[in-house]
């Protein structure tokens, strides 16, 4: 057989022959929608290359986004890797100072930014080089002097430039990850590794999209590339429709009915509030029936799955990470499940499901491998064509990787005789907050540099809107005094404000391993039914 290059580039030319008329919807920041066809898509994408090539960005290079899910940053998805370089994408929830620590590790060239988060640019621009700042005009307002206008570079390319042919292993995108300890690490993926895990998303087994459905991803196109969705409806010409920075229910619930959407992603936190709000508005919205709503990034309770399922809406569970692109494991009910009562059935979509196609899963113990009996408890791990090897310019660390090359995803759980996965506990000592992650041990170094602070130990604490939240058990220096108000003011300084604690616990003494590390365990069981405000 032949080896031709599996690319991403085959991608962006289907997108204009097959289905050049099929559409990609924005809702723009003021709220109206912008409206182009994957014929657009395709020409501005390789003027976007095009421009990048011409500007002296060469095979390899980094040009990073700092950008909502919207029709440019799909340009970028797919006019940067045209110019044989990488998307690297930016998480605009971080702190501006671990955005430029990532922007400084990955070394990017070019910054593509959307003219809203400017603001946030701002907060970090002194400490990151661009060679230069791209500035995407959403609200239509000119852009200032010494940033260049995305539309006017566009309008620059002659339209006639064929992409930038790299092998398949070559790198075309990135995404940074939260480290449970130390910097956040970076994880780079490939064309081939980004077109096989397209494929196998698409199938009928895992999350089943074709060219007649219209596709919405909630999730960020700046968070493990939106789970894939982005490539997935560009490959088989699915409409696609992007909310921009309006991620509120009420938005999304108009975009939903009039756009006509049948599949769309998202943490548990997003759709909680949905649920609320249809609730709240009986028969206001007519959506797709059968609309499907993947969930992912946090556990979601089985009283999501029902809740919806009295709107006629179907959620299915997901399990992945930025390392593994993010598809690992799907919950897709075999035909015996499906034959159970509805009521049985729940018991298996909670559940995080099977190994996608390609993708071998194993759970380790102390023993060594541990069986799938739907009891004994492991380190999941992980190995396939999409999940990574290495972190961005780190050595291989053996907390991360196996010596039998299988990555280490500090998630545990067990796996019945179906094969169906389901997540008990982590070991990575993070916190999930809303869909982004919190570090527990820079929050606890940053409370214990509280001149009253004696030690502290931060936790994740299931919450039912975030899925968790932080929460701080201090104890005081002898003779010393502060309150929460006081610790969470010194905290403001370094963290962003969804990433503080949600509450202070003064205790007098931190229970310890007999290797003197704190129990969270012990810990985490104490506060295991926690009442928030
Ligand atoms: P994403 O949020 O897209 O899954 P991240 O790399 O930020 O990607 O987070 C991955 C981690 O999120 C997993 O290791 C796991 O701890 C958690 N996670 C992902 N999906 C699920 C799920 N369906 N149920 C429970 N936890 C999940």
């Amino acid at each position: 057989m032949m080896q031709t290059p599996l690319s991403l580039n085959h991608f962006l030319a289907r997108a204009k022959q097959y289905h050049g008329d099929v559409e990609i919807v924005t809702r723009m920041p003021d709220k109206s929608l912008h409206r182009q066809t994957y014929a657009d898509f395709n020409r501005r994408a390789l003027a976007l290359a095009e421009v990048l090539v011409k500007a002296g960005i060469r095979p390899g290079d980094r040009v990073a986004t700092l950008c909502w899910n919207h029709y440019a940053h799909l340009e970028c998805y797919f006019g940067i890797p045209a110019a044989g370089a990488v998307m690297h994408n930016l998480n605009l929830r971080l702190f501006p100072h671990d955005i430029a620590f990532i922007v400084n590790h990955a070394k990017d060239r070019v910054l593509i930014v959307d003219d809203v988060l400017l603001p946030l640019l701002a907060q970090f621009a002194k400490d990151v080089k661009f060679e230069r700042v791209i500035v995407v005009p959403l609200t239509g307002k000119p852009v200032n002097a010494g940033h260049e206008d995305y539309e006017a570079l566009l309008k620059t390319a002659t339209g006639d430039f064929q992409p930038v042919g790299v092998d398949e292993n070559a790198p075309c995108g990135m995404c940074y990850t939260s480290g449970t300890t130390g910097s956040p690490k970076g994880v780079v993926y490939s064309h081939r590794s980004t077109v096989l895990h397209t494929l196998v998303a698409a199938l009928p087994g895992t999350l089943s999209v074709s060219g007649t459905d219209t596709v919405l991803p909630v999730v960020p196109m700046f968070h493990a590339n939106a789970w894939g969705l982005p490539y997935l409806a560009t490959f088989v010409g699915a409409k696609l429709v992007l909310p921009g920075p309006h991620l509120d229910s009420d938005s999304l619930l108009e975009l939903y009915q009039n756009e006509r959407v049948t599949v769309t992603g998202g943490v548990p936190t997003i759709w909680l509030s949905l649920l609320q709000t249809l609730r709240a508005n009986p028969g206001k919205y007519d959506l797709v029936p059968g609309m499907r709503m993947l969930v992912g990034g946090s556990a979601a309770p089985e009283s999501l799955f029902r809740g919806f399922d009295e709107f006629g809406l179907v959620v299915g569970t997901a399990w992945g990470m930025t390392e593994t692109s993010p598809l690992g494991t799907v919950s897709v009910l075999t035909p015996g499940m499906r034959a159970l009562p509805q009521e049985e059935q729940y018991a298996f979509r909670v559940k995080q499901g099977m190994a996608a196609p390609l993708v071998d899963i194993r759970l380790v113990g102390e023993e060594g491998e541990v069986p799938w009996d739907g009891k004994s408890v492991g380190e999941i791990q992980v190995r396939g064509p999409w999940i990574t090897g290495s972190y961005h310019e780190l050595p291989r660390n053996e907390s991360s990787f196996t010596a039998d090359g299988w990555l280490r995803t500090g998630d545990v759980g067990c796996i019945d005789e179906n094969g169906f996965l389901r997540l008990t506990d982590r070991t990575k000592d993070l916190i999930k907050s809303g869909g982004e992650w919190i570090s527990s041990v820079d929050l606890e170094n940053a409370v214990m540099g509280h001149p009253a602070v004696l030690e502290a130990a931060v936790i994740a604490v299931a919450h039912p809107r975030w899925a968790e939240r932080p929460l701080a058990v201090i104890v005081l220096r002898p003779g010393m005094t502060a309150t929460a108000d006081d610790i969470r003011d010194h905290l403001a300084h370094t963290f962003a404000k969804w990433q503080l604690p949600e509450a202070y616990e003064f205790v007098t003494e931190i229970p310890r391993t007999s290797t003197g590390k704190f129990l969270k365990t012990r810990l985490r069981e104490t506060y295991r039914d926690w009442k928030w405000d």
